[in-house]
């Protein structure tokens, strides 16, 4: 029952669950028009400040990007599938044995933004692609209700093989791995990483503080002691979203998310 007598309140509880909903894939909700956004590739060798003054700000608007950009990004793209040849042929754990497709991460070589999870499911395995079982269309869901698409950010996890039946990481396994992200991480340079889950976070973040405490508010990774940190935002896991399929989880996983939006400087999607 409904007893809230506030108009105020009754209509802030109703937008909050209108755009939890949203994200979750109820795109018919009468909120505002989702828009696809470009995320702006980014063009290399300008500041972090000139460039979010440049970004593009609306609906595939597409920025121009010299040769030498292209170049760039190109030689990102070619790292990028070195490390996946790399972790096709690894053998540094014992999840190779077990393994049907290893799963290197995919997605835009110059994302501005990159999410990484924890490990691939069974989907993952067999399809050698991240996130595209039913945790992974939760995820393309919300990047979608971001007014993001896939092809925009860069998806990959802490371990490039499945675990058997999805058991957590670990930590020699993790300690095997780890260096493929970090090499990913490094060469993609990404201003925001979103970490899905509690695996994910403690690795990034080498903290065993717990996610519910973690999430919501943006912390640092450093990719080295000397290197620039990168803002690192913790959210719950898809999978975990999907187990508890509460109002309240969906509507904080969407206030991280519009966080993350935010701090990119894009627009946030029906407001
Ligand atoms: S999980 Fe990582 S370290 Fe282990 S075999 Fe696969 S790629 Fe190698």
């Amino acid at each position: 029952m409904f007893h809230e007598t506030d108009p105020q309140r009754i209509i802030r509880t109703l937008t909050g669950q209108l755009e939890s909903d949203l994200f979750l894939g109820g795109r018919w909700l009468p909120i505002g028009r989702v828009e696809t956004v470009q995320t702006p590739t980014r063009p290399t060798g300008i500041t972090r400040a000139t460039k979010m003054t440049t970004a593009p700000k609306n609906v595939r608007e597409t920025p121009q990007l010299s040769n030498a950009q292209i170049k760039i990004i190109e030689e990102k793209r070619q790292r990028l599938t070195e490390i996946a040849e790399k972790v096709t042929q690894c053998r540094l754990c014992q999840l190779h044995s077990q393994r049907h497709n290893s799963v290197a991460g995919e997605g835009n070589p110059d994302a501005r933004l990159v999410f990484v999870g924890e490990a691939p499911g069974q989907t993952e395995d067999e399809q050698g692609r991240p996130f595209v079982g039913r945790a992974g269309k939760l995820l393309t869901n919300i990047i979608d209700a971001m007014g993001l698409k896939r092809e925009d950010v860069f998806i990959g996890n802490i371990l490039k093989c499945r675990p058997p039946n999805n058991r957590d990481p670990q930590a020699s396994e993790i300690a095997e791995c780890i260096n493929f992200l970090y090499e990913q991480l490094e060469i993609i340079e990404p201003e925001i990483i979103v970490a899905l889950g509690a695996h994910a976070a403690h690795t990034l973040l080498n903290t065993n503080t717990p996610i519910g405490q973690l999430r919501g508010r943006f912390h640092e990774y450093l990719p080295h002691p000397f290197a620039k940190p990168i803002k690192l935002m913790a959210t719950y896991h898809p999978a975990y979203l999907l187990r508890n399929y509460s109002k309240d989880n969906r509507l904080r996983v969407w206030q991280d998310m519009q966080k993350v939006l935010q701090e990119l400087k894009l627009p946030i999607p029906g407001k």
